[in-house]
């Protein structure tokens, strides 16, 4: 698309602000030409001593005759017309970034279309002082230096190097998240600092940005929406495992819309919501949502960087939102496979088990779980069948594709949680219970989470009504004093479901312990109890087929078989992994 400038109507339209404000802003405004130009490949780098920065890509090119068009005031190739900005396929559009930059820098613009050889400009204040033949691959390069030297006091705001070295990881990090296929190179001083290899999907791009983010521990959900009235809208999730992944501060929760994160306050809340009691107490969940939208429900004039923007319809995206993580925490066989092959745990017990020396066990990565479908109910639910009890707690289930421990009274907790969350009911009492030495806070606490309750004389109270839940308990009394100690109505709920869940040491009939699983399985939150306790432990056959060796082949791995001196040491293990038994 050659580059050109807008029509006087357009600039009017255009929501107008200083957006080269820092070290920070350069490499963003770069990055996103580089993507806008459909680079699969980018490299960052940094000179902070001398105020320089580079950006490389593999992207289309510009032109050698529209160059200098580039650093022109509202020149750009993406729109051309008042009503383009209804229809935004790309991050820019104003034609002013470049521009800007060349006002306070010296800027080279280097670059090769697929028709030319390669062509360079370079300005100073924005005026362009030479113009030469430039060699070059496919691409751009665009070299900035002293930046702000002609502005001192902007030198003097920026904010300290290693402060915006940070935000620039993250930045590119976002970005990378967004667009997983291209591959990114950060350097400072020509020193690697920052280096995420393209994939296809965003879950690829997790664990190398956090080296505590396992692929294993989170989920990953693709789907096309329907969009009111006639229009299709994509959405790919990428979320935390409540039992396995969360954050001490509430940093991971990201929403990308149309090609850049922003925020958004509504679509963030709707996921803190969805993991609303998985999380231990302060602490936060993993998720990044996705979203490509026509373009004419965006309205990317809110903010002159674009990091802020209004959506229309917000509940709908909501709703989509809560709906996709519900999907992704429900134990089906297919977030199962996805969730349980190479996680740590199998890892780290095979690596306790498995002897290096004495046996060859294959090629890694010979190994591939036998591909077994797994039996499911109606709903798409796994099947787990009780075989079992442990000690009084855990109940021993077996399914297609493995064993699993789930621990009967935080299992049993989070059932009784959700159906008293959707059902909870306050019955009034027959004959009150009375309450002793109860402090003033204590009595409204219990007004408060809806229990009438009456001086009934000199520090006595008398509860005339009470949770359903606890009304044939003997311990109601203990139970009272205990919800009476603070917290809202959930705080009451999850303590009543604490209360009244089957306990450990409690014998369960094989029938009983079927109930409580069948139950639990199609909770809407079956990983964490409601204080976020992981409910369960899954041991899956794959692994139990790597520990106990069931790869192994009789006769050779027992010493029996001599190995044939013609076999090389590949040809051996290829015979093995061949054979197994
Ligand atoms: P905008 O991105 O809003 O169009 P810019 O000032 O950032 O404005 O860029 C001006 C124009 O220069 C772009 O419209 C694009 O045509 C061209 N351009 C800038 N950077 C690149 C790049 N890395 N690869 C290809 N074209 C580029
Ligand atoms: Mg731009």
């Amino acid at each position: 698309m050659r580059i050109r400038k807008l029509p006087e109507n357009v600039i009017k339209l255009i929501a107008a602000g200083e957006v080269i404000d820092s070290f920070t802003a350069v490499v963003r405004e770069l990055v996103e030409n580089s993507l806008d130009a459909k680079a699969d490949r980018i490299v960052i780098s940094l000179y902070p001593d001398s105020w320089s920065i580079q950006v490389a890509d593999n992207g289309e090119g510009i032109a050698e005759e529209d160059l200098p068009l580039t650093i022109q005031p509202h020149t750009t190739s993406k729109i051309f017309q008042a009503a383009d900005l209804n229809n935004i396929h790309t991050l820019g559009f104003r034609g002013e970034a470049l521009h800007s930059i060349a006002q306070f820098s010296t800027i080279t613009i280097a670059s090769r279309t697929k028709e030319g050889n390669g062509w360079a400009i370079k300005a100073e204040g924005g005026k362009i002082v030479q113009s030469y033949p430039h060699p070059m691959a496919l691409g751009t390069i665009v070299t900035v230096n002293d930046l702000f030297a002609n502005t001192p006091v902007r030198r003097q705001v920026n904010p300290p190097f290693k402060k915006q070295l940070k935000k620039i990881q993250m930045l590119l990090g976002e970005f990378a998240l967004c667009h997983p296929h291209v591959t990114w190179q950060l350097l400072v001083n020509k020193r690697l600092v920052l280096a995420i290899s393209g994939g296809d999907s965003p879950k690829k791009i997790f664990p190398q940005l956090v080296s505590s983010f396992k692929d294993s521990d989170l989920q990953f959900l693709e789907k096309i929406i329907k969009t009111p009235p006639e229009n299709f809208s994509r959405l790919k999730l990428v979320a935390g495992l409540p039992d396995r992944l969360s954050r001490p501060r509430p940093d991971w929760v990201k929403i990308g819309i149309n090609g850049r994160v922003v925020k958004c306050p509504e679509l963030e809340t709707a996921i803190y919501d969805s993991y609303h009691h998985t999380l231990e107490r302060d602490r936060f969940p993993v998720a990044f949502v996705d979203l490509r939208i026509p373009p004419h429900l965006v309205d990317w004039n809110r903010h002159p960087a674009k990091a802020e923007i209004y959506l229309d319809n917000i509940s709908f995206w909501q709703q989509i939102i809560q709906d996709s993580l519900a999907e992704i925490f429900r134990l089906t066989s297919n977030n199962i496979s996805q969730r349980f092959f190479n996680r740590k745990l199998e890892d780290n017990i095979l690596k306790v088990a498995e002897n290096k020396v004495v046996y060859s066990l294959g090629e890694e990565g010979d190994f591939k779980p036998e591909e077994k479908k797994t039996k499911e109910d109606t709903k798409g639910l796994i099947k787990l069948k009780a075989v079992a009890q442990v000690r009084n707690t855990y109940i021993v289930a077996e399914y297609e594709e493995g064993i699993w421990l789930i621990e009967q009274h935080i299992a049993h907790e989070r059932v009784l949680y959700e159906k008293l969350k959707e059902n909870w009911e306050i019955v009034p009492l027959e004959t009150p219970i009375i309450l002793k030495d109860l402090q003033e806070r204590q009595v409204e606490q219990l007004e408060n989470i809806g229990l009438e309750v009456e001086n009934f004389g000199t520090n006595l109270w008398a509860v005339r009504s009470i949770p359903k839940a606890l009304l044939s308990r003997k311990d109601c009394v203990e139970a009272l004093l205990e919800l009476s100690q603070g917290g809202d109505l959930d705080d009451a709920i999850r303590a009543v479901a604490c209360r009244t869940a089957i306990r450990n040491g409690q014998k369960l009939s094989l029938k009983q312990m079927q109930q409580l699983i069948d139950d639990w399985i199609k909770t809407k939150n079956p990983h964490t109890c409601p204080h976020g306790r992981p409910i369960y432990l899954p041991l899956e056959e794959s692994s139990l087929f790597r520990y106990f060796r069931r790869h192994w082949v009789l006769g050779i791995s027992h010493g029996i078989t001599e190995k044939s001196p013609s076999n090389s040491k590949t040809g051996m293990r290829k015979q093995q992994s061949n054979l197994e038994a």
